[in-house]
């Protein structure tokens, strides 16, 4: 036999073909031959004995079955026929080398030798040497054991080691801390995550019983979670350790029971993951979740008390996003979260008119305005027409706002109340919601109250203004007589003086026809019975006789006409006709009033300029248009009464500061004509510099 991985050194050879026996050992046995052969035949090993020369000479049974020979066939074999054809010739130089020095060799000795079968396949073997003298002659007895079954376990057993190793690396890589603990809770694992988390050392923590060293606090008692591991074999739950330094430390506990073959528990597997951090941010965010909920609930009860409605909505279409408790009882109907205006409205059979009484399109309508064009109105007068089948009169105001001011008040569906009729925040839809939507605020005031408080007020002005008017002509019929008779010859003839008073009460009593017409004027609007006489009229022709009607009124303003398009595109020819139906009378009216107006409130004088042109209105192109655009260089309206202007004997203070009379009627009164003919009215203006007046009438397509 020869040592499989170094063959040509060291390793001992067996036999020597040299004779005679130059070295007396005392190991060697001095025997006979036939009593060897009897003691071979009895060992459970397989034996050789080999001469001098190498030779077999005896083989016990176990020999030639392991090396798949016939009983005997191996005698005179040299023995290196047991070895793998590569070995050969280097062993028999160690065979020489161990008879210079022969010596036992014990089994064991962790030599990886080879062996040989005779049908050439190769197993591990391990062999013990021992010399021995039969009749003076030196023979070595050599016992093989076939070893393949013990290299295997060795390479099972080291690839297991391997494992093992890789996996206490592995256990030591994790951020858990990973321990095992006996029954009795002391520590016989620790990793280096358990050193991280906890800051003792595996050294000052073996042996340690976890609740004690941890100063546990358990969610439940501690029995209770000891007797769920008896039971299930594995618990989980959330436990607060303390640190040596004193730091709390919130952990996710996972624990497994191992238990031992006789079924008894041996340990338990315990992995902890620090939550300290996580559990600190939710409390956080559930402490800023409630102080939300507190603000958001003190904001529901404020605009709650408000005793008008409130809402928010979003989104073209108008969909609800809050709303107050009075909003529900404006609209007579509960409006739902996320519906749609327009579908709450016809679900409802709810209609909106201006204070008019003219139907609104959903186009015209505040809330969809705000929107979808982002313009803001106030005080907008519109009709509430509600299911119960009375009308409620209200005051809209309706401003766009950022979306951002509402991300904030995310919070969660089922917090506080969500009754839209108790009014309600409809908590976190922000999947319905997109940012950078349209947002808007919508407050509606009930006038009610103040319509009724109208009505009466209207109506008596409208006796009065009624009652007036036949003293008023009686006064002017009897003032036109006097002065026509006396111009006849009819009495005797004025003084200056009286010809003079005369003229001034003349004019007086035309002043006091304005004023009662005004007055009837505002209570027909208001009333809705204001009716018109369209007929087709050449609007250009209309505002030059105007002017020309008005400019010997004054001296000291220069009052021009000019025909353009909208934008001050060019000029256009002068006996271009714009013709609309429209009744003449009336728009004379608001265009007597806006000039005179521009005159009163221009006291220092100076051009007037009024220009007339086509454009394009918002139905599209066949919705053609004609703006008049008055323009002074006046006192111009101060910003904060911009609002107010058309209201009803409405005044701006300059213009009451500066002396100038006047009743605050006119402009109410020229809006009121305006939209009843299907325009709109409005101006640009500034305090000190000057006013636009502009406003639109349908007309008929250019010829
Ligand atoms: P009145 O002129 O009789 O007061 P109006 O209804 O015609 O009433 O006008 C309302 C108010 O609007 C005026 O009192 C004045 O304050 C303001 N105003 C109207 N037109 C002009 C203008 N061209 N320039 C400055 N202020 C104007």
């Amino acid at each position: 036999m020869e040592p499989q991985r170094n063959a040509s050194s060291n390793s001992p050879a067996i036999v020597s073909n040299r004779s005679p026996l130059r070295h007396t050992n005392s190991s060697i046995t001095a025997t006979s031959l036939a009593t060897l052969r009897r003691l071979l035949d009895l060992s459970p090993d397989a034996v050789v004995v080999i001469d001098q020369r190498g030779a077999i000479i005896l083989a016990n049974p176990e020999a030639s079955m392991l090396f798949g020979y016939a009983p005997d066939q191996l005698i005179d074999h040299p023995l290196e026929s047991l070895l793998p054809e590569r070995l050969r010739a280097g062993h028999i130089r160690y065979r020489n080398g161990y008879l210079d020095a022969p010596h036992s060799r014990p089994m064991g000795i962790g030599l990886d030798l080879v062996g040989r079968r005779q049908d050439g396949t190769e197993f591990p073997v391990d062999i013990s040497l021992r010399p021995c003298l039969i009749k003076g002659q030196l023979y070595v007895m050599a016992a093989i054991r076939d070893v393949s079954a013990q290299r295997e376990w060795e390479r099972e057993r080291a690839d297991l080691l391997a494992r093992l190793r890789l996996q206490g690396d592995l256990i030591n890589l994790a951020h858990d801390a990973i321990l095992v603990r006996d029954p009795a809770s002391r520590i016989l694992v620790w990793n280096k995550g358990a050193e991280e988390l906890y800051g003792w050392t595996a050294q000052e923590a073996l042996g340690r019983v976890t609740h004690t060293l941890f100063k546990t606090r358990f969610p439940i008692s501690r029995t209770t979670i000891e007797a769920q591991l008896q039971r299930d074999g594995a618990w989980e739950g959330e436990l607060t350790h303390t640190r040596p330094d004193g730091r709390v430390v919130i952990v996710e506990s996972r624990q497994v029971l191992v238990c031992d073959a006789a079924g008894q528990p041996s340990a338990i597997l315990e992995i902890n993951r620090d939550v300290t951090e996580r559990r600190q941010i939710e409390e956080a965010e559930a402490t800023a979740q409630a102080n939300t909920l507190v603000q958001l609930s003190f904001l529901q009860q404020l605009i709650d008390a408000l005793p008008n409605g409130i809402y928010v909505v979003h989104g073209r279409d108008a969909r609800l996003m809050l709303a107050n408790r009075a909003a529900a009882s404006t609209w007579g109907a509960i409006w739902e979260p996320e519906q749609p205006m327009e579908d709450f409205l016809e679900l409802h059979g709810i209609k909106l008119t201006d204070a008019q009484g003219q139907l609104l399109t959903p186009d015209t309508w505040a809330t969809l305005r705000a929107v979808r064009y982002g313009e803001t109105s106030l005080q907008l007068q519109e009709v509430i027409y509600r299911p119960q089948g009375d009308a409620l009169p209200v005051l809209v105001n309706a401003v766009p706002l950022a979306f951002s001011y509402w991300q904030s008040l995310e919070i969660g569906p089922t917090s506080l109340d969500s009754n839209p009729a108790h009014g309600f925040f409809p908590g976190d839809r922000t999947e319905e919601r997109s940012a950078g939507e349209p947002l808007a605020l919508v407050i509606h005031q009930d006038v009610r109250i103040l319509k009724e408080a109208e009505y009466v007020k209207d109506e008596f002005i409208g006796l009065a203004a009624h009652e007036l008017r036949t003293p008023v002509a009686a006064l002017k019929g009897a003032i036109g007589t006097l002065l026509f008779q006396t111009q006849r010859g009819h009495g005797p003839a004025l003084a200056d003086w009286q010809q003079e008073m005369l003229d001034e009460i003349d004019i007086a009593t035309d002043r006091l026809t304005g004023l009662t017409d005004e007055l009837l004027d505002v209570t027909r609007l208001q009333a809705g019975q204001l009716l018109l006489h369209p007929a087709p009229t050449d609007l250009v022709a209309l505002v030059r006789r105007v002017v020309s009607r008005i400019q010997p009124t004054t001296t000291h303003h220069q009052l021009d006409v000019s025909i353009g398009a909208a934008g001050g595109r060019g000029t256009r020819a002068s006996n271009e006709k714009m013709i609309a139906t429209v009744d003449a009378a009336r728009i004379e009216q608001v265009l007597t009033n806006l000039l005179t107006n521009a005159i009163k409130y221009s006291p220092r004088g100076g051009p007037i300029h009024i220009t007339l042109a086509r454009r394009n209105g918002l139905g599209g192109a066949d919705d053609k248009q004609v703006e008049i655009q008055i323009r002074d260089h006046g006192l111009g309206i101060p910003a904060h009464q911009h609002s107010l202007i058309f209201g009803r004997f409405m005044r701006a203070d300059n213009a009451r500061q500066s002396g100038i009379s006047g009743t605050g009627l006119g402009l109410y009164i020229s809006r009121g004509l305006v939209e009843q003919h299907g325009g709109q009215i409005w101006f640009e203006s500034q305090k000190g510099k000057g006013t636009t007046f502009f406003f639109t009438l349908p007309v008929a397509p250019e010829a």
